[in-house]
């Protein structure tokens, strides 16, 4: 550490110098990524935010009464009244926050000693940290030929201990939408807890269908959906951090309290103690600047560019692992590895990412990436192809 304090523009500086090491959202080379460039306005509120505590919340009532309102406008978009839940640090916090409820609740219900919960194949490694770290025994459960949760294999898991199901909607690597109605009657008629993780699509599937997709539902009109996890700072353009937690019930909330004795509430739920009010209040600006018909757009574009790469990229000769059911897209070249692909994309500048199930080349279509971005990616292809002598 330095002995003197530094003035001010040597401070600054030397931070340009590791700033200018970033890579910038607005380049476009960021494809692999489902977060994206915070809004100007989002940002604005953040800092303007930033001394402000919800785990002290009798402090910053103001704050907290714009995390209940983000909380009624998210849940609002599904299909939930009378919301419970929280503004937490992603989708991480978000679904160790729902498997504890799950646990702690069927523990008190009905004395299970070793809890299960039933994970699609397909799920984040969040659900993984969860087993980890709330001694859940993590059971996985198998994917259908379109890589979809197999309904029938969370059935044949299902057993007293399973104190859970979780299926995705928007799964991280493909972008797909597992069956959670069937989920749905499955956790009803077996009284097991449902969590949603719609992380990634919680932020785009109702809007996508205000504009006339017709996907499948996946919200709290399920009658055995017990909580979503559902994030501003991926499709809802908010900036880091900012997850969502929504329960369907106050009782889940109340199965996660741990007094909080010294501070201005009674209680905490969340995982985070000291934690930021700023991604409440800017997550609360950009939902009021974009409104649903902002957020029909901005879903509307993705899913337009998400087509025309996957339309040219078939004309190329690539090959989709799947049709995209929202603006994610996987594919392979027959004759190149794509881990080689990967690494050619990443010498020319481009940041993909790897899907691992199955292995395949990974692109999010984030708002940050535009129409002529797509067309100097699809040069790209077309020169690495050229240069391993593929026609
Ligand atoms: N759930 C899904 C479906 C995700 O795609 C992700 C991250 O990509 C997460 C959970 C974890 O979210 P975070 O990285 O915000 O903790």
């Amino acid at each position: 550490m330095n002995k003197k304090p530094l003035e001010e523009e040597k401070i600054l500086q030397k931070l340009a110098k590791y700033k200018n090491k970033d890579l910038n959202y607005s380049h476009g080379r960021i494809l692999g990524s489902m977060c994206t460039k915070a809004d100007p306005l989002a940002k604005k509120i953040f800092c303007d935010f930033l001394d402000s505590n919800l785990g002290d919340p009798g402090l910053f009532k103001g704050t907290q009464s714009l995390e209940e309102e983000v909380i009624k406008d998210i849940a609002s978009f599904l299909s939930l009244d009378k919301p419970f839940g929280n503004i937490v640090t992603g989708g991480t916090e978000a679904n160790l926050m729902a498997m504890r409820a799950a646990r702690n609740l069927a523990k008190n219900q009905n004395n299970i000693i070793t809890p299960e919960i039933i994970v699609p194949k397909s799920a984040h490694f969040s659900f993984k940290k969860a087993s980890d770290m709330l001694n859940l025994k993590l059971r996985e459960a198998e994917l259908d030929e379109n890589y979809k949760v197999s309904v029938d294999s969370v059935e044949e898991k299902l057993c007293e201990n399973t104190v859970a199901i979780v299926g995705v909607a928007g799964t991280t690597e493909l972008g797909l939408i597992d069956p959670i109605e069937d989920l749905s009657k499955i956790a009803f008629d077996n009284d097991v807890y449902l969590h949603v993780d719609a992380a990634f699509g919680g932020f785009i599937i109702p809007f996508l269908n205000d504009m006339g997709y017709e996907l499948p539902n996946f919200d709290f009109s399920l009658e055995g959906v017990s909580s979503i996890t559902v994030d501003p700072h991926k499709m809802g353009l908010a900036p880091i951090p900012s997850g969502g937690i929504l329960f369907r019930d106050k009782k889940y909330l109340d199965a996660i309290a741990i007094p909080s004795p010294y501070l201005t509430s009674k209680e905490q739920h969340t995982i985070v103690g000291t934690r930021l009010g700023a991604p409440a209040a800017a997550t609360w600006a950009i939902m009021k600047q974009m409104g649903r018909e902002g957020y029909s757009n901005l879903a509307n574009e993705c899913m337009k560019n998400t087509y025309f790469l996957a339309d040219a990229i078939k004309k190329e000769d690539f090959e989709l692992v799947t049709s995209p059911e929202l603006n994610i897209l996987a594919f392979n070249h027959p004759k190149i590895a794509t881990d080689e692909l990967a690494q050619l994309l990443k010498e020319e500048g481009w940041m993909v990412s790897n899907s691992s199930n199955p292995k395949a080349i990974r692109i999010v279509l984030m708002g940050h990436i535009n129409h002529s971005h797509l067309v100097e990616f699809l040069a790209t292809l077309r020169e690495i192809k050229s240069s391993l002598n593929i026609n």
